[in-house]
């Protein structure tokens, strides 16, 4: 069978009567508390359902948006998510085996060093810079010190990265991650560094091991979007710190615990995390909250308006991951290309009321960039992608469902490819016509990569 993009991941078609949708947002908007939900009638519960699927209706209107917020934010518990086990705990281990293309066996000097990091307590506290590469065979830390050397480029090689760490993800994720976070952008001043730096290593330890959606997925995002706010100057010099810090956290942070497995998949199968949120984006509702949970000590050393709009920021960017986000994210920024256009002016991503909307577009194309980067790049990434999607389909046809993802052997890799690389350029392209946002070295290899296929 073949698998289209917009089918794995299209938005849903919306059916519902826009005269009832409006209804329904002008009886949201007038009621005044938390207990909304229950004035509304069962015909009305099916239309919030929809929107909280997201679906045009939550989009069109500020209220629904608020709403589903305050559900979503009522429904976080304070689960003590300190590492993977915990995530685990609260959310169950994914299905999925471990993960036997990143299995090799560690030399003695990364176990030491794995040792030294454990050892440093619970938190799996950073180690420094000098530390790690110390720990690193004379022979591989050239290569380390060359590829992080190019680690605020949009062509870093992060797999040079795991080789000279002998395939140890969580070692190369924290490398990169340090090497962005407190080297590159100097987050480290401060007497809350070291609270930093222990949120960082708990949101590594907190992701699941399993083919793509595991820490170096995490740190490859993070990585991502420090190359291209590096690639459009003026829009990252007119942000202010903290907003780049928060940002560069979700990016980090934006699977943490990911199990493996599609939304729909979890949706399908009545999984508890589709319980717990509704059967809407179960997937970055949880990530949302395990990684403001794990980001709580951080947070709280930080002035309250600070906290509030850190908070906000996390969790528009996550959400803003969310595939069935996609097509609207890019409809609605042609809407604000073309309004910009008729005043005469440009959408400007420098002017503050852009910030957040282009900071999402940024998270979701570096989710989704790896046909951007070089070839050798994302062909490992897509045999991860393609792995995980495998072993889902596994699952399905273990369990006599019907297949929601490509199937082992089903596949025409270059025409999947193909058809991925064709849902995501125009949101590249899009975003290029944006005042102060280049994308034209993203795209060049997008091109380049669909003339390789
Ligand atoms: P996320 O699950 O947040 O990482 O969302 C990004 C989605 O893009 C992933 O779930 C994958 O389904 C998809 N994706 C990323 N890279 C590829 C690729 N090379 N081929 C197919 N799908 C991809
Ligand atoms: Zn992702």
């Amino acid at each position: 069978m073949e698998y289209l993009y917009g089918l794995l991941f299209g938005t849903e078609p919306d059916t519902t009567d826009v005269d009832a949708r409006h209804a329904l947002h002008a009886k949201l908007d007038a009621l005044p508390d938390r207990d909304a939900q229950i004035a509304l009638t069962a015909d009305e519960l099916r239309l919030l359902k929809a929107e909280m699927r997201g679906t045009p209706l939550k989009r069109q209107h500020g209220g629904g948006d608020e709403l589903f917020v305050r559900m979503r934010s009522d429904l976080e518990e304070d689960h003590d998510a300190k590492t993977a086990d915990a995530v685990v705990d609260a959310y169950g281990a994914s299905p999925l085996k471990p993960n036997p293309l990143a299995k090799r066996r560690p030399s003695p000097d990364l176990l030491q060093l794995r040792k030294a990091v454990q050892d440093a307590g619970p938190l799996h506290d950073l180690i420094s810079e000098r530390q790690l590469s110390s720990s690193v065979p004379k022979e591989r830390r050239r290569t380390l010190e060359t590829a992080l050397s190019a680690v605020g480029e949009w062509g870093f090689d992060v797999w040079a990265v795991v080789d000279a760490f002998q395939g140890d993800t969580l070692l190369a994720a924290r490398a990169v991650v340090d090497a962005v976070v407190f080297e590159a952008r100097g987050f480290r001043a401060g007497s809350t560094s070291h609270l930093l730096r222990q949120v960082v290593a708990k949101m590594l330890a907190s992701y699941q091991d399993v083919p793509y959606h595991n820490c170096l997925h995490g740190a490859d995002v993070l990585q991502a979007m420090h190359a291209l706010l590096n690639l459009s100057p003026s829009f990252d010099d007119a942000l202010d710190d903290d907003v780049v810090l928060v940002t560069l956290l979700a990016c980090l942070s934006h699977d943490v615990g990911h199990p493996g497995l599609t939304n729909n998949f979890l949706v399908e199968t009545g999984h508890k995390l589709a319980i717990r949120y509704n059967d809407a984006s179960p997937l970055e509702n949880m990530h949302a909250a395990v990684a403001l949970n794990l980001a709580k000590p951080y947070l709280r050393t930080r002035p309250p308006e600070e906290q509030k709009g850190a908070r906000a920021l996390w969790i528009g960017l996550l959400l803003a991951t969310d595939m069935k986000e996609h097509s609207h994210q890019i409809y609605e920024l042609e809407r604000s290309l073309a309004k910009a256009k008729e005043r005469g002016t440009k959408y400007d991503a420098c002017a503050p009321a852009h910030h957040v909307p282009c900071l999402k577009l940024f998270i979701h194309a570096c989710d989704v960039s790896n046909p951007a980067k070089p070839w050798a790049v994302y062909r490992r990434w897509t045999s991860l992608v393609m792995e995980e999607f495998w072993r889902q389909a596994d699952l399905e046809r273990e369990r006599g469902l019907p297949l929601t993802v490509p199937g082992r052997g089903a596949t025409d890799l270059a025409k999947f490819q193909l058809g991925f690389i064709s849902f995501v350029r125009p949101l590249f392209a899009a975003a290029d016509r944006i005042a102060g946002v280049e994308m034209g070295l993203p795209l060049r290899r997008i091109d380049a990569t669909a003339r390789r296929w």
